[in-house]
């Protein structure tokens, strides 16, 4: 069965027939009312610490993700069908059509579909294991906003993509919009993981994409935020709230492709970025190239031995920026940054639940919240994306 998206004709509002199934989406109210109940929830949570200023919604929210994966399958009449896992097991939900992703994907995966069945790519079937029959397992398109190019990555069972230079051909005729083709390896793992590795089929094998003034390469398994105009307005944040000017020194932790140290670098401040994923690491040093700095470098490692590294060596920062993931931070990162001393620390969080957590424990390593700041960066999902300062108390403080 195929999803249908409706439109009210009066308040321009969208509605998805697949709402409860692909779980894509956790709200279908309209957009005032999701506003309303994520800055209650962050009002709930975080207004212990500080008052939490009005999120900063999206004018338009719809189609901002410009990060897209779909599985493909056989449905009962062995059609090609794509869309996601169903949460309670390992069947295909099938979803032809979404209003949160970017406009430019969904034709793509259609071709996807067609080139398939012309070219018998059989999709891989998750159930039958290592040894598993099938081929195609998932794709990932990644688009850019602002600089247009799209990316294409064909997520394989192993090696074997049979037609594969007719195939790209076919896809690149089909959709001239494409700047990239890879095909990825994975003979393993969850769901929508990438494989360690990537044959690039066509272009670049990456893609580049614009934000706050600079430019950034994208390679299929780094992390990238997924929707640009909420980015820009969370890194302005960011940014202005860790008060950067030359010569600052700053430590960028969980820093991904390197953006927000980017951004900072650019305004002068001497950066250390610290990141965990080789090829996000490795996409971080070629973006400090590509915006011509020399005023930041990255480490590949883990952010809570690399804080308690630099701790034991006697080094400081005037500022630490992090943005961990869902889990928060570890115990012993906000023990070591304790120990660095920032007079300002940044957080970014995408999970509110480890924000105030974390808040609690940098309260007890002597910082005080002095700015909350909710983005609605995922519309029509109950995430919301947190800027947070935190300025140490006492002493030093004062002098400053
Ligand atoms: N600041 C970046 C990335 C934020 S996402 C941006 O805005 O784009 C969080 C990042 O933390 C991911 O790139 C992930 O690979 C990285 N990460 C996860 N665990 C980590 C750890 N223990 N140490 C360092 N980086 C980690």
């Amino acid at each position: 069965m195929s999803n249908k998206i409706m439109t009210d004709k009066q308040t321009g509002e969208k509605h998805c027939r697949c709402f409860k199934r692909c779980g894509g989406c956790q709200l279908d109210e309209p957009y005032k009312d999701q506003l309303e109940r994520k800055q209650q929830k962050a009002d709930r949570m975080l207004s212990k610490f500080a008052p939490v200023n009005r999120i900063l919604p999206m004018e338009n929210p719809y189609n901002y993700r410009c990060k897209v994966q779909n599985i493909y399958g056989l449905d009962r009449s062995k059609r090609i069908i794509s869309g996601v896992y169903q949460s309670s097991g390992q069947k295909i939900v099938a979803v032809d059509d979404c209003f949160l992703e970017d406009e430019r994907a969904a034709p793509i995966v259609r071709s996807v579909k067609k080139l398939m069945k012309d070219m018998r790519i059989p999709p891989y079937d998750i159930r039958s294991g290592r040894s598993g029959r099938g081929i195609l397992r998932h794709t990932l398109i990644r688009t850019s906003l602002s600089t247009g190019q799209v990316m294409l990555v064909l997520v394989t069972a192993g090696a074997m993509l049979p037609a594969k230079n007719n195939l790209v051909k076919a896809m690149r005729a089909a959709h001239p919009e494409i700047t990239t083709i890879v095909q990825n390896i994975c003979h393993d793992g969850m769901p929508l993981t990438l494989g360690e590795r990537d044959i690039v089929l066509f272009g670049k094998g990456y893609i580049e994409d614009e934000l706050c003034g600079c430019r950034f390469r994208i390679s299929p398994a780094s992390f990238y935020q997924v929707n640009p105009l909420q980015t820009e307005k969370l890194y302005s944040c960011a940014v202005e709230a860790a008060g950067i000017s030359e010569g600052v020194r700053v430590i960028d932790a969980y820093c991904g492709t390197g953006t927000i140290g980017i951004i900072c670098a650019k305004n002068g401040a001497e950066v250390t970025g610290v990141e965990l994923n080789k090829s996000a690491c490795r996409d971080a040093h070629k973006n400090a190239e590509l915006n011509g700095l020399k005023n930041i470098k990255f480490f590949n490692d883990d952010a809570g031995k690399f804080m308690q590294a630099m701790a034991s060596k006697g080094e400081g920062c005037d500022v630490l920026i992090m943005d961990p993931p869902r889990a928060g931070a570890s115990r012993e990162f906000i023990g070591c940054a304790g120990r660095l001393a920032p007079q300002k620390i940044v957080y970014v969080s995408c999970k509110i639940e480890t924000l105030e957590r974390d808040l609690k424990a940098f309260r007890r390593e002597g910082y005080k919240v002095t700015y909350i700041q909710p983005v609605d960066m995922f519309p029509h999902t109950m995430g919301i994306e947190t800027v947070c300062l935190l300025e140490r108390k006492g002493e030093k403080n004062e002098a400053h």
